[in-house]
């Protein structure tokens, strides 16, 4: 059993995005139904929707950056009311039995976590995205959105947010700490807004000077144009923790080689290309390359309630569902202040 609902699709890798109708599943026990608000549109959508990262499940509804209302309950579900503000982010479903699940990092469930979209549930059907008016998720993946953040801007927090918060505590970003930020897009700008609200000094590192003032306004106290040579000269031994968000590859010793003695450049950027690194870089520093994967959802949570503490949201441009194809061309070059979020209401509304 299930209900229709209006969806953008992209029905072929590196297709134009089209309005669509998808089938949304009957309410579950522990099921909640959400009347999506905004979706952002995050770089991992326009990878998977052109099949950057290989095959992908199509035809397609992307979205993992989704905020709303709950419109219905199922019968267990005891977290949630209607009317609740809630969102939903990169993962609706894993195991919750084995140790990454009870650990609180589902997103490296053994059994393999479920993905918001071009995943296949666990009772066989593909899952669909937030570019949609409507989403059904089962409680435990569903987190408060709270009062102080409204919706359009919290709606980037589901991912991007998570995905900058989660390693910048991770490797203590802080009072005394050197957090470098490479790249000013969707993640990096958040990344910048958390580092700074964590008590660190922000430098952010982008391909031109032309994000300059926005990156001071959003709490960098440097910032460096990576196209100038003398950059990396000037900056060695420089960071505790670089943070780098960048969706291309990038040329990895330089970077490490600002690095101090023992500091951790951790890439949440994920190219479509593989990258290497000289050992010497790592070894004469004591340096560290990591990576993370969004975090798990009691950190969403936490990061949520964080956010509301420091009164963070997204840098945001609000687009209708028609303006889904020319955004994604924005984005790729780089060319977004800072996120796009869809106002769901427009999903199949005449333009
Ligand atoms: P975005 O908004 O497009 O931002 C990426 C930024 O990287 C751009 O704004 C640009 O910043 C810089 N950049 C782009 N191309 C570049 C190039 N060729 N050389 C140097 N810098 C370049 O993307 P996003 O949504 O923040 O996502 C960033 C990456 O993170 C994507 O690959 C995405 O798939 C990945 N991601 C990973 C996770 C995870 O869990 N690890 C979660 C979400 C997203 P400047 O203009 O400042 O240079
Ligand atoms: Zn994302």
């Amino acid at each position: 059993m299930s209900t229709k609902t209006l969806a953008i699709v992209a029905p072929a890798p590196g297709a134009q995005l089209v309005p669509t109708t998808i089938e949304r599943r009957d309410l579950r026990a522990h099921d909640v139904l959400i009347d999506i608000v905004f979706t952002g549109i995050c770089h991992s959508d326009i990878h998977t929707a052109k099949g950057e990262w290989g095959e992908a499940i199509f035809p397609l509804v992307p979205g993992h950056e989704v905020s709303g209302v709950v419109a219905a309950v199922g019968s267990e579900v005891t977290k949630f009311e209607v009317g609740d503000r809630v969102g939903v982010g990169y993962m609706v479903d894993s195991c919750g039995e084995c140790e990454y699940c009870l650990a609180g990092t589902e997103q490296f469930c053994l059994k393999g976590h479920v993905t918001t979209y071009n995943s296949i549930g666990y009772d066989g059907e593909p899952s669909h995205g937030g570019y949609s008016r409507h989403i059904v998720v089962k409680d435990t993946f569903v987190c408060r959105i709270p009062d102080g953040i409204e919706l359009d801007v919290a709606a980037p927090l589901l991912c991007a947010g998570i995905t900058s918060y989660s390693p910048l505590r991770q490797w203590g970003a802080g009072p005394g700490k050197k957090v470098a930020v490479v790249g000013l897009g969707g993640l990096g700008h958040l990344g910048v807004r958390l580092a700074a609200a964590m008590g660190a000094d922000v430098t952010v590192l982008s391909q031109s000077l032309k994000k300059r003032e926005s990156a001071f306004e959003l709490g960098a106290s440097h910032f460096h144009d990576t196209g100038d040579p003398s950059t990396f000269d000037r900056l060695r031994r420089r960071f505790d923790i670089i943070l780098n968000t960048v969706s291309a590859d990038l040329p990895l010793d330089s970077y490490l080689e600002t690095l101090r003695i023992g500091g951790a450049m951790v890439n949440v950027g994920l190219p479509a290309t593989s990258s290497s690194y000289s050992p010497t870089a790592l070894i004469d520093g004591n340096r560290i390359l990591a990576g993370s994967l969004v975090g798990g959802i009691a950190e969403v949570q936490e990061m949520l309630d964080f956010c509301a503490g420091h009164g963070i949201g997204a840098e945001i441009e609000r687009i209708s569902a028609d303006q889904v194809n020319a955004a994604f061309e924005r984005v790729e070059n780089s060319d977004v202040r800072y996120r796009f979020v869809i106002d769901a209401a427009t999903i199949g509304a005449a333009s």
